[in-house]
């Protein structure tokens, strides 16, 4: 027998790709005693959620509630409600995330058809133009909002509108821009919209949310196969997250992860997403000043950089991945490696949610500024 003891993390201050600090107020939600997942009062709070949710996404979507399990879930959730065998989808990949959103496609029997981007750059909104135009029986269009491998923002509302021309339905995945950067579901004709709740919404990691349009929820009725996805079919989920009085059980939520969910998104509201994004500005500001001041450069172009994450060139001659150990090491602090073809040449510094504050600002800047050399 060995022996074992509890396990008692090193505190850390979070400041990678996410998770990302967790608010005390939302651990404290989350240590509360566990009721059950059909208790009357658990499904206020479960009413609660999905109005939080609505004003954090701008939507007025009756369809818009939590999945159970992380941000990767909502972006099965979203293919697989929407998307049938045979059915032709545009995918828009400028880095991880949109390989990922074509691999679903792919997965899933669709049809793929790729508009590719290079890394660090927006989705092209000329290039989704030409590809509807050479491909007029494309239904549905995707694409990431915020993509957490580049740093990059793309035009959400320009690309939705050019779908929407085209009559394509639209996903986008928004897990990293959601309380962080400007997004207006309704406003920008977004049919699908999924988010994650260990980003700028600083939730521990572990549940994710998403929205669905009416015309998204028409798709899902007219089908004429069932969702391949027992777990994420829409049509069931609703038996439990909807039906006044007659809620039915579909799957265990967890209770405790949205005491927490809930906790969040009230710190949201209580913030005010207009404030909620410029602090995500302001904070990204002082970290470039901070950064460049340093002798550092910023990867993307400041015309379309993610406030909330920052990609930074490691400088030739500095090995990324010792700088990051030392920072943990000798500051609690994780920042994070670059992705893909980013990996060994970029650090990604997160600002997200609880972690875009001043104090992680000038605790980064001079943590780094120790690490490096010179
Ligand atoms: C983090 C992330 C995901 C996946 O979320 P998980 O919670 O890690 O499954 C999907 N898309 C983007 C853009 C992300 O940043």
């Amino acid at each position: 027998m060995g022996s074992h003891t509890r396990f008692v993390p090193t505190p850390r201050t979070l400041m990678g790709p996410g998770p990302s600090d967790v608010h005390p107020r939302v651990l404290a939600a989350m240590a509360q005693p566990t009721i059950g997942h059909l208790d009357p009062n658990f499904i206020t709070l479960m009413d609660d959620i999905k109005a939080l949710l609505r004003d954090a996404f701008q939507t007025s979507n009756a369809l818009t509630l939590p999945v159970s399990a992380p941000g990767s879930a909502a972006m099965e959730a979203a293919f697989a409600n929407l998307l049938e065998p045979g059915d032709k989808v545009i995918v828009c990949i400028n880095g991880v995330f949109g390989m990922r959103m074509a691999e679903n496609v792919k997965r899933m029997g669709g049809e793929l058809v790729t508009v590719e981007d290079n890394w660090g750059q927006q989705v092209d909104p000329e290039k989704l133009r030409a590809a509807l135009a050479a491909n007029p029986d494309a239904k549905i269009v995707a694409f990431v909002h915020a993509e957490t491998s580049t740093g990059v923002c793309s035009d959400a509302q320009a690309l939705c509108a050019i779908a929407k021309e085209a009559g394509c339905l639209t996903i986008v995945d928004s897990v990293t821009g959601l309380g962080g950067v400007e997004l207006r579901v309704d406003d920008w004709q977004i049919d699908v919209c999924y988010s994650g709740s260990q980003k700028c919404l600083s939730c521990p990691p572990g549940i994710s949310l998403i929205t669905y349009s009416e015309a998204a929820a028409d798709r899902v009725k007219a089908r004429n196969t069932p969702v391949q996805s027992w777990f994420l079919d829409l049509s069931l989920l609703m038996a439990y997250w909807e039906g006044e009085g007659a809620r039915t059980y579909h799957h265990t939520a967890p209770v405790n992860a949205l005491y927490g969910l809930h906790e969040a998104l009230l710190m949201l509201h209580e913030e005010g997403l207009e404030h909620s994004w410029q602090r995500h500005r302001d904070m990204h500001e002082l970290l470039v000043a901070g950064l460049e001041d340093l002798g550092l450069t910023m990867a993307v172009d400041a015309r379309f950089r993610l406030p909330q994450l920052n990609v930074v060139q490691a400088p030739t001659g500095v090995d990324e991945g010792a700088v990051r150990k030392q920072l943990l090491a000798d500051f609690n602090l994780e920042i994070g490696a670059g992705l893909g073809v980013y990996a060994g040449k970029f650090w990604r510094i997160g600002l997200m949610g609880y972690a875009a504050r001043r104090e992680n600002v000038t605790l980064c800047v001079n943590a780094l500024s120790h690490c490096l050399p010179g």
